[in-house]
C-alpha cells in the first residue's frame, strides 16, 4: 500500500516518528512539503529569514531523501487543498504527519483530516517535537501542572530510555520513492520572497546545520550553566531554530544531555524542558494566545495612546537610550536571533518601564525571531510581563542598568551592537546619560545627538508599574 509524509515543523531524514511509522506499515512512501500560501501570503515582510532557512532546509531534504532512492515532492499553495489533492493523485492510502500544538496548526489538520476523510484516506499523526506531549505529565490529581519546578521533576520522573529512542528511519528506506515528475523546488523568488541577510549571518540551515552547531556545543555543554547567561559569550547551543523546524531531532539532544553527567548538561536538559513546559501549556490553554494565563492580570490597565505608540517605536527601533535593551533589540533587528537573558531584559523593559502590554511584544517578536515557536514565545512574554504561569511575580522588576552590569560587566556586547558608543569608557557603559557634557564630548557620544536620551526614568517607571499591578490585585 502507499503513504505520503507530510513533513512540517520536522524537516529531517532521521528519527522522525511520521517517516517511520509510514515505512513501516507501507510498502511505497513518498514524502511532500508544502510552502502554504495561508502562512506565508500573511508574512508582513517579502524578505524573511525564516522562509529562507526553510527554503535551504526543504532542499538539503530533498537532496538526502534522493539519495536514498527517495525525494520531496514540494507544493506551493494552500495546504488544506494541495495536500489532500496529492494523496489522491498518487493513490495514498493513508497520509502521515507529526503534530503541531498550535492553534491555527490544529485547525489546519482538522481540515486535511476532514477532507482526506471524506475521500477515504486515513490521516495519522505522532508525537515528534517534544519529549512528553498533551496531557503525558499531569499532577498527582491529573490536571497540568502550571509551576514549572514540579512539571520538571515529574517529567524527569517518567523518563526512560524508551521516551529517548530514536526512531530508525534507515532500516526501512527502501520503501521510499521518488516522485514521479519532475517538479522542481520552486525558488524563492517563485515563493514571492527575496533573499535576506541570512547568508551573511553565518547561521547554518538545514540538517548540516543544525549538525554543525550541535557538535560544537558538544563540547561546551558542561560549562552552559555557568556561560549561559552573558550575551557577549558563546555559552548556549544557538539551535533554537534547528529545534523549531525540526532540523535536529529532540530525542537526541535530550539523549546527550541526559546521559551527561554535570551541572551544565542538567541545566541544559532543563531548557528542553520548558520547551516541553510551554508546548503543553498551549494546548491546555489555547486561550494564552491572546489573554494572559491567569485571568485576573486580563484587567491591567497598559498604557495605550500616542505616548506610549512613540515609546513603542523607540522600543522597536532601539532607540530607548538603555543600551543593552537597544543592543539587544538590534541584535534581533540584525539577525533574527536574540540570546536569552536579552529576551527577559528587553520584554521586562516593554512591559515594566514602559507600561505597554505584553502582546505587542510577544508580536513583534513572532515578526522577527527566526525561532519564533508560539509556545515558548508567549510563554515568555508572560513570564516576564507576570501574567504567565509560574511567572516573574509582578513586583519583581528587572533593573535595565543593574541587569547590564552583571550580563554584561565590560559592555562588550553592547559594543559590539551600538558602535555609537564604543569610545564609552566601561564605568558609564550601562548608563551614557550620567557622564558629564565634557566626558560626553571627550568619548564622541553626545546625549541627544550621538545616542538618545533614557527614555523613561526606570526608578519612576517602577512605581508606576508597582501601582498598576497593585490596582489588579486589590480589585480582585
Ligand atoms: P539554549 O540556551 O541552548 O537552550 C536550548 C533549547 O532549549 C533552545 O534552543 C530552546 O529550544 C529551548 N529553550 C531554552 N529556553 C527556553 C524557554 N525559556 N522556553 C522554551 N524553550 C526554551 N524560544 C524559542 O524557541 N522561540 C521563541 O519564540 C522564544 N521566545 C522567547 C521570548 C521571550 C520573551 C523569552 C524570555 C524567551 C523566549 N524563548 C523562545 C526562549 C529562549 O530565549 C530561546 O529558546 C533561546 O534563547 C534560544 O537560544 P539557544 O538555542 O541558544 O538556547
Amino acid at each position: 500500500s502507499i503513504a505520503l509524509v507530510w513533513f512540517r515543523r520536522d524537516l529531517r531524514d532521521n528519527d522522525h516518528a511520521a517517516l517511520y511509522h509510514a515505512l513501516k506499515a507501507h510498502t511505497q512512501v513518498y514524502c511532500s512539503f508544502v510552502f502554504d500560501r495561508e502562512i506565508l501570503d500573511a508574512l508582513p515582510c517579502r524578505q524573511d529569514r525564516r522562509v529562507e532557512f526553510i527554503h535551504a532546509s526543504v532542499v538539503e531534504l530533498d537532496t538526502a531523501l534522493r539519495a536514498r532512492g527517495g525525494g520531496l515532492i514540494v507544493l506551493h499553495g494552500s495546504a488544506r487543498e494541495a495536500l489532500p489533492a496529492l494523496a489522491l493523485q498518487l493513490g495514498a492510502s493513508a497520509v502521515y504527519a507529526n503534530h503541531d500544538y498550535e492553534p491555527a496548526a490544529l485547525a489546519r489538520d482538522d481540515a486535511v483530516r476532514g477532507a482526506l476523510g471524506a475521500a477515504g484516506v486515513a490521516f495519522h499523526t505522532f508525537k515528534d517535537q517534544v519529549i512528553f506531549e498533551k496531557s503525558e505529565v499531569l499532577t498527582g490529581a491529573g490536571r497540568p501542572f502550571s509551576v514549572f519546578t514540579p512539571y520538571r521533576n515529574a517529567w524527569r520522573r517518567q523518563l526512560t530510555p524508551f521516551f529517548l529512542q530514536a526512531y530508525p528511519v534507515e532500516r526501512y528506506a527502501a520503501k521510499l520513492r521518488a516522485p514521479k515528475d519532475d517538479r522542481r523546488i520552486p525558488s524563492l523568488v517563485e515563493l514571492g520572497f527575496e533573499p535576506s541577510n541570512l547568508a551573511q549571518l553565518a547561521m547554518p540551515c538545514g540538517m548540516s546545520g543544525a549538525r554543525a552547531l550541535w557538535q560544537d556545543f558538544r563540547s561546551r555543554m558542561g560549562d552552559y550553566d555557568r556561560a549561559r547567561d552573558f550575551p557577549a559569550v558563546k555559552g548556549v547551543s544557538y539551535l533554537s531554530t534547528h529545534l523549531r523546524f525540526g532540523t535536529i531531532s529532540i530525542r537526541e539532544l535530550a539523549r546527550a544531555a541526559f546521559d551527561t553527567p554535570g551541572k551544565g548538561a542538567e541545566t541544559w536538559l532543563n531548557e528542553l524542558i520548558w520547551r516541553d513546559f510551554y508546548q503543553q501549556v498551549l494546548w491546555h490553554r489555547p486561550d494564552v494566545v491572546a489573554r494572559s494565563f491567569r485571568p485576573e492580570f486580563d484587567a491591567v490597565r497598559w498604557e495605550e495612546g500616542p505616548d506610549a505608540e512613540r515609546m513603542f517605536e523607540a522600543w522597536c527601533e532601539a532607540r530607548t537610550g538603555y543600551p543593552l535593551v537597544d543592543a539587544a533589540m538590534r541584535q534581533l533587528n540584525q539577525t533574527g536571533w536574540m540570546h536569552n537573558r536579552l529576551r527577559m531584559v528587553v520584554a521586562s523593559f516593554l512591559t515594566k518601564d514602559l507600561g505597554i502590554h505584553w502582546l505587542r511584544g510577544e508580536r513583534y517578536f513572532a515578526e522577527k525571531l527566526n525561532d519564533y515557536d508560539l509556545a515558548a514565545n508567549n510563554g515568555g512574554w508572560q513570564w516576564a510581563a507576570s501574567t504567565g504561569c509560574d511567572a516573574q511575580p509582578w513586583f519583581r522588576i528587572f533593573n535595565p542598568v543593574t541587569q547590564s552590569e552583571r550580563f554584561d560587566p565590560d559592555g562588550r556586547f553592547i559594543r559590539r551592537y551600538l558602535p555609537e558608543l564604543a569610545d564609552v569608557p566601561t564605568r558609564w557603559i550601562h548608563a551614557p546619560w550620567l557622564m558629564s557634557p565634557l566626558e560626553q564630548a571627550a568619548h564622541a557620544c553626545v546625549i541627544g545627538r550621538d545616542y538618545p536620551p533614557p527614555l523613561v526614568d526606570h526608578a519612576q517607571a517602577r512605581e508606576r508599574t508597582l501601582q498598576r499591578f497593585k490596582l489588579v490585585k486589590t480589585s480582585e
